[in-house]
């Protein structure tokens, strides 16, 4: 049977590849095998596949690979009219899709994947196209975090829902869909399967996880709620898929993208930067996605500088009560000893960074204010990320007891760039505008004393 999985189109006001890999549909790319498929994959958010490039103007990698996504500008949901900026398409051009479904020729089974709730638009036009092109007789299966997340939403889409995140269901699953009895032999999917990055004809980066789940939880995130405890890949393994991927598609930068990687570190983390290191690997190696200051230890930096880490996220949050109030992930003091390690052993300003949100509920702008006066003290850098409640945390749901969302918005009016236009319970677009320049008054060093009258 031939199944082809689709990367689907981002539909935003802005999207960036901060090292974006659809790895949860490779890691079904990997599985399907396993079952005996033949599996093709259409990524059209793959900014370095040079078929795209013929199709579209992609602009040029800036830092270690990331960039611009190629973009259209297209119509606003109406119910984003109110939003004073324009609405676009990001990914590959509709030609360039067209023509690889052409080569493809007839599957059996199409596998769509999903990512932020509020980017349904782009999948649902993706769904769209690809019905357009296989009429009705080819199922398509609809998975991914949206889908999870909201899976009658995603229903509207008329596709098999499959809102699981265990592999293991997928041959029954199947089995329901086809008719057919696939073999329903447990395997530890994990552990033995590499992504299945070899559907690629060309990557700029690589992007692995090492380990599932988490084990805090913070009132902002749901990552604790998609796996039941954590689960870890031997390290061996690990570094095993990054020489061979690496090899084949002669990248340099490698990003891992686990929730908590520090976790257990010892048998972990550590072993893992040492087999890096025994192997020599000539690399740039991310960390993107806010690892927990309070785990960083001496040997932690100094592995990491030995094995040539290039980006340092650090999940920092916010200053102030909330740091208790939203589940106590990260204090000042966590943030301070976590910079001065990590400076110690090298790291740079541009190297180690601190992610702090703006507009949690609750939050003060002096909260903001604080979080990045802590972190340029520490010479560390820091970006803001503007808060969005995401369907089903813990600050979704008060917010909802609370009446503060009524629990039946549709998600993209909760996409963070649209929140301070409409929302009057957080911050405003202007108080946004003005901690975004107050950020960059304080990045270029200018001293912040008191926080205005009206900040506080
Ligand atoms: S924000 Fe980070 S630490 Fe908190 S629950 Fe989510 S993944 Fe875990």
């Amino acid at each position: 049977m031939k199944a082809l999985l689709v990367n689907p189109w981002i539909e935003d006001f802005a999207a960036y590849d901060f090292w974006l890999k659809p790895l949860g549909l490779l890691y079904v790319g990997a599985y399907l095998k396993q079952l005996g498929f033949e599996v093709f994959l259409i990524d059209l958010m793959n900014r370095h596949d040079e078929e795209i490039k013929r199709y579209i103007d992609v602009p040029k990698d800036k830092f270690f690979k990331t960039g611009k996504f190629p973009s259209i500008k297209i119509k606003k949901p109406d119910v984003l009219s109110f939003v004073p900026r324009n609405f676009k398409r990001y990914g590959a051009s509709e030609e360039f899709f067209e023509k690889k479904l052409k080569e493809i020729g007839n599957v059996d089974a199409v596998f769509v994947t999903s990512t932020l709730t509020y980017w349904y638009p782009g999948y649902w036009d993706t769904i769209r196209f690809l019905r357009k092109f296989y009429g009705e007789k080819v199922p398509i299966i609809f998975g991914g975090f949206y889908v999870r997340n909201l899976p009658s939403h995603a229903k509207q889409t008329n596709t098999f829902i499959f809102s699981g995140s265990e592999l293991n269901k997928l041959p029954k699953f199947l089995g329901s869909i086809f008719e057919k009895n696939f073999e329903t032999k447990n395997i530890n999917w994990f552990e033995i399967l590499d992504p299945a990055y070899d559907l690629y004809n060309n990557l700029g980066y690589l992007v692995f996880i090492t380990t599932l789940g988490c084990p805090f939880k913070c009132s902002y995130c749901i990552a604790h709620r998609i796996w039941n405890g954590m689960r870890f890949r031997t390290p061996r393994k690990v570094v095993d898929s990054i020489e061979k991927y690496v090899e084949k598609f002669k990248v340099k930068d490698v990003i891992f993208f686990d929730d908590a990687i520090l976790v257990n570190s010892k048998k972990h983390f550590h072993v893992l930067l040492k087999e890096i290191i025994m192997r020599g690997l000539k690399l740039n190696f991310h960390l993107p996605n806010g690892i927990h200051a309070r785990l960083i230890t001496e040997e932690t930096a100094e592995l990491m500088k030995e094995a040539n880490f290039k980006t340092i996220k650090l999940g920092y949050e916010t200053s102030g009560e909330l740091q208790i109030k939203t589940g106590g992930k990260v204090q000042d003091k966590d943030l301070v000893r976590a910079s001065r390690i990590l400076r110690k052993y090298g790291f740079t300003e541009n190297e180690v960074s601190a992610y702090i949100m703006l507009n949690i509920p609750g939050q003060k702008p002096r909260d903001v204010i604080e979080a990045m006066k802590v972190c340029k003290n520490e010479g560390i850098g820091f970006s803001l990320n503007e808060f969005t409640p995401i369907i089903g945390t813990d600050d979704w749901i008060e917010l909802v007891n609370n009446g503060k969302l009524t629990g039946r918005e549709d998600p993209v009016i909760l996409n963070n760039t649209v929140l301070p236009f409409w929302w009057k319970y957080g911050m405003n677009s202007n108080l946004i505008q003005e901690l975004k320049h107050i950020a960059r008054k304080i990045k270029e060093g200018e001293f912040i004393d008191t926080v205005n009258e009206d900040f506080s």
